[in-house]
């Protein structure tokens, strides 16, 4: 067993820190605080080829595996938790499909533009009454000809109004259940479709979050995507890699919180001594070390199975729940570290707290997390 990165995936983890150290990091605060989508850096991670890493390169992808997308997603998250998902919808939920599911003409309509990022992904599936069950979903298509009809209301969609292409999942006939659900793309443009109200959120402020309407929204027949009555399959699919973006999120947000917490507590003084020196405070960073330690192993175990093909479903739930509960668990862990000065906007770990608390929520609550585990373990996986 060999637990190091290959010589390519080092360079490229080097690359990334490098980028997201001068890049993003240095802006993270500013876009949080304006809660503005941050365009100039999503501008200057499409010019060097990181909107689709692990997109083949026929299609304008950069063609590198599955981990090294993983190692970008936490080395951005690292140094902004917003830009972090906005690259994980866009990448995982938002090119993969059309990536893996489209007919030829949608990916070659679609794939390198996003992959290039002159696009932006999104995914659309969860509603005001349809969260961990998604399947009740209630937005309709009714075919009409060569279109199809789409009626209803998506809520909390992430790069909402800055994406140009949204996966869409809407139900054919309620009665079917989960196989009546199918997926279209849904240009920004399309009539009937319109981007509804932005979120006014805890953190990730520069991840615009929004609803979206269908108001007898004409979408083309040659927009669906796979088959009717594909659409779940499809939408839960795609959850095994978003999962393991949302863990390298995690993993990102809680290494940030580590390294700030140490560099200012080794600074602090009081009783005339660094309060890292105080072995309570040194005890609390050796845990979140570990923690971190522990969940970076999940967290590429679980990209190394999916890019080896090799079943990761359970692998993928426990990276996420565990990476991301540690993110949080690190956030309140480096705040209190900070003493007062964590509570404060002027420090960083006041927005990791924030920031960390979603990554628990979405793309599968860590409640559901531990249900798709416990029924891993059930069938004796
Ligand atoms: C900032 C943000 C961005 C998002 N981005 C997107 C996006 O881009 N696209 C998209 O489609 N969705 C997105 N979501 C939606 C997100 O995936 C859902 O919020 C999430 O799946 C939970 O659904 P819910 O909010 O309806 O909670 P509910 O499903 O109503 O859950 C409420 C509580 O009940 C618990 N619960 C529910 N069912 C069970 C069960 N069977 N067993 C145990 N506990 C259970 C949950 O864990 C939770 O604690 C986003 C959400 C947020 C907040």
């Amino acid at each position: 067993m060999d637990f190091r990165l290959t010589a390519e995936q080092a360079a490229s983890q080097k690359l990334f820190r490098e980028f997201a150290e001068k890049e993003i990091a240095p802006y993270a605060a500013h876009y949080d605080e304006t809660a503005q989508f941050p365009a100039e850096i999503i501008k200057k991670m499409a010019a060097q080829g990181f909107m689709g890493i692990p997109i083949p390169r026929e299609y304008g992808g950069a063609g590198q595996d599955f981990l090294t997308y993983i190692l970008f997603l936490e080395e951005v998250s690292r140094a902004c938790a917003s830009t972090g998902v906005i690259l994980a919808v866009h990448t995982s939920v938002g090119t993969f499909p059309i990536y893996l599911y489209g007919t030829e003409e949608q990916r070659r309509k679609y794939v390198p533009k996003l992959a290039g990022g002159e696009y932006i992904g999104a995914y659309a599936l969860t509603e005001p009454g349809a969260g961990s069950d998604a399947a009740s979903l209630r937005t309709s298509a009714r075919r009409e000809g060569d279109e199809y009809v789409l009626n209803g209301s998506k809520i909390f969609i992430s790069n909402g109004g800055h994406a140009e292409v949204y996966t869409v999942f809407a139900t054919l006939d309620r009665k079917l259940g989960s196989r009546g659900i199918t997926a279209f793309l849904v240009d920004k443009d399309t009539p009937g479709f319109r981007v509804g109200a932005v979120e006014k959120k805890m953190g990730l402020n520069a991840d615009i979050t929004t609803e979206l309407i269908f108001e007898d929204c004409r979408v083309p027949a040659s927009q669906r995507l796979g088959e009717e009555g594909e659409g779940f399959k499809i939408a839960m699919s795609l959850l095994d890699g978003g999962r393991i973006g949302i863990a390298a999120q995690g993993l990102g947000i809680a290494q940030a919180a580590l390294d700030e917490a140490l560099k200012y507590t080794r600074k602090r003084e009081q009783f005339g001594q660094p309060v890292f020196d105080f072995q309570a405070v040194s005890f609390k960073l050796a845990n979140m070390a570990t923690r971190i330690e522990a969940a970076r192993l999940l967290v590429y175990q679980a990209a190394w199975l999916k890019q080896n093909n090799l079943p990761c479903g359970k692998q993928a739930s426990m990276a996420k729940m565990y990476a991301t509960d540690t993110a949080m668990y690190a956030a309140i862990e480096a705040v209190q570290a900070f003493g007062g000065y964590g509570y404060i906007r002027d420090y960083p770990v006041e927005r990791l707290f924030r920031d960390a608390k979603v990554t628990q929520i979405y793309e599968g609550t860590n409640q559901i997390q531990r249900l798709v585990i416990a029924r891993a373990l059930q069938k004796g996986l």
